[in-house]
């Protein structure tokens, strides 16, 4: 056999340990995994020599938005930061204009973008009362997991929200019996609307315009009594529940009891929440506005151990670009700001240097980027695994690189609200990036084309 790629000399790392050997692909596919010296003849290698080989990274949270505002994000751009940052398929909100909450709108989605997308991508639907009689449809039309937020459609932005938001809890009672149904994932954002609306209010009447007035607007009580209630509902419709984006340590700790009682349910957390406090809200105000937002130091450190005990499950990077002009000023009025943070090509350099500083290991990363979002997305073994006949998707990453963010260099087009990492001394990166057994970035060049991305649907 001559294999069409071979990558030799570098070390595997799965969710088990790391051990010295290569991959061999050909037709996309993984065709042998093994010593260097056992590979087979191929028509091209890649030296792998002091690199870590991995799975694809499978990014669980993304927002890029197309179709719908471009000027923010388009899907070339934000798949080729994908690439950029070592990640092979990216799992895309239903936030678009517009939004996806039928199935008809999902297959009309994936057909405009399938020719744009440089990585491969899942297509999560909406799930809430307008559209109960869309979601075994949407299943069956190849949805990745269903999303909903507990929040209120946030107002301006209506036509992107359709069929997403669902505040209220008999509502969404309702919308988990459907989705329990489906047996997909239903993916949840937690935060208690009711609660922000006291505690935002009481917040603003104070007269603080400064970038903390945000985490105290939103505070961890409103994140908890939503995951508690989410968790309740899971129980009640045996939906499988994932809670999106944890930030509050006393969720995850609601998480793992769920766990303990047998329940399907899973936390999401993002590098920003790991790496970043609330300092990060008083120095950058606006470009640190996240939801829910950045917590205190003692709170990111419980999420830290919560993470080392293995009760965080998926950590996925709600991309989520915007303008600089929206965004304003960092020590503009952060309540007229929208909410989110870039962060494709930050995500597996940040997680890297927390591996450098012994946070985590990479076998424990591989598990929460690889493998444990194909198995929760239902793509496991196709993705997530270095093992014969996965799909070729890799990301061959170099511990060792020592490097400064600059925010000039990002593929993404909300660079410009990528500030606040610009001058973090990062250790690690992506050095290459495969999808299907085609190279689409190296050495930080991508050099992909729009339409090897595929469309990935669970099962
Ligand atoms: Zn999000």
């Amino acid at each position: 056999m001559i294999a069409d790629l071979v990558i030799r000399g570098g070390t595997l790392v799965t969710g088990n340990g790391a051990r010295r050997g290569g991959v061999a692909i050909t037709d996309g596919k993984i065709a042998a995994v093994d010593r260097d010296g056992a590979l087979p003849a191929a028509r091209e290698t890649i030296d792998a020599t002091g690199w870590h080989v991995l799975p694809g990274v499978i990014d669980t949270h993304v927002h890029l938005r197309e179709p719908g505002r471009l000027e923010r994000e388009d899907w070339i751009t934000g798949t080729q930061a994908a690439a950029a940052g070592g990640i092979t398929t990216i799992l895309e909100m239903p936030i678009a204009i517009p939004p996806v909450h039928t199935a008809g709108i999902l297959r009309e989605r994936a057909a405009a973008l399938g020719p744009r997308s440089i990585v491969n991508f899942g297509l999560y639907a909406g799930a809430n009362p307008d559209n109960l009689d869309e979601i075994e449809a949407l299943a069956a039309a190849g949805a990745i997991a269903f999303k909903t937020f507990r929040t209120d459609t946030p107002p301006g932005r209506e036509n992107e929200f359709i069929g997403i938001c669902c505040p209220d809890a008999g509502d969404m009672l309702r919308v988990m019996e459907r989705t329990a149904r489906t047996g997909l994932l239903h993916v949840v954002h937690c935060e208690e609307q009711q609660i922000i609306n006291r505690t935002a209010a009481a917040v603003q009447a104070s007269g603080r315009r400064d970038g903390g007035a945000h985490a105290a607007a939103r505070p961890p009580v409103a994140e908890t009594a939503s995951v508690a209630q989410g968790i309740a509902l899971a129980a009640a419709t045996g939906a499988r529940l994932q809670i999106a984006h944890v930030s509050a340590a006393d969720a995850v700790d609601m998480v793992a009891a769920a766990k303990d009682r047998g329940l399907a349910v899973t936390a999401e957390t993002c590098p920003h929440y790991l790496m970043l406090t609330d300092e990060a809200l008083g120095a950058w105000g606006p470009y640190a506005k996240c939801n829910p937002p950045l917590r205190d130091r003692v709170a990111v450190e419980r999420l830290w151990n919560a993470f080392r005990g293995g009760r965080i499950d998926v950590i996925g990077t709600d991309h989520s670009p915007f303008l600089p002009a929206e965004k304003g000023t960092p020590d503009g009025d952060i309540w007229a700001a929208p909410p989110g943070l870039p962060g494709l090509e930050e995500f597996l350099p940040l997680m890297l240097t927390a591996v450098h500083e012994e946070r985590l290991s990479l076998s424990q990363l591989v598990r929460a980027v690889c493998e444990t979002p194909a198995h929760l997305f239902g793509l496991w073994p196709r993705k997530g695994a270095l093992i014969v006949g996965a799909d070729a998707d890799i990301t061959i990453v170099n511990t060792a690189a020592e490097w400064v963010h600059d925010h000039a260099r990002l593929y993404t087009k909300a660079r410009d609200t990528a500030l606040l990492y610009d001058g973090m001394r990062l250790r690690g990166a992506a050095v290459m990036t495969i999808v299907r057994g085609r190279v689409v970035m190296r050495d930080g060049r991508v050099t992909g084309e729009p339409g090897w991305g595929e469309w990935v649907r669970p099962g």
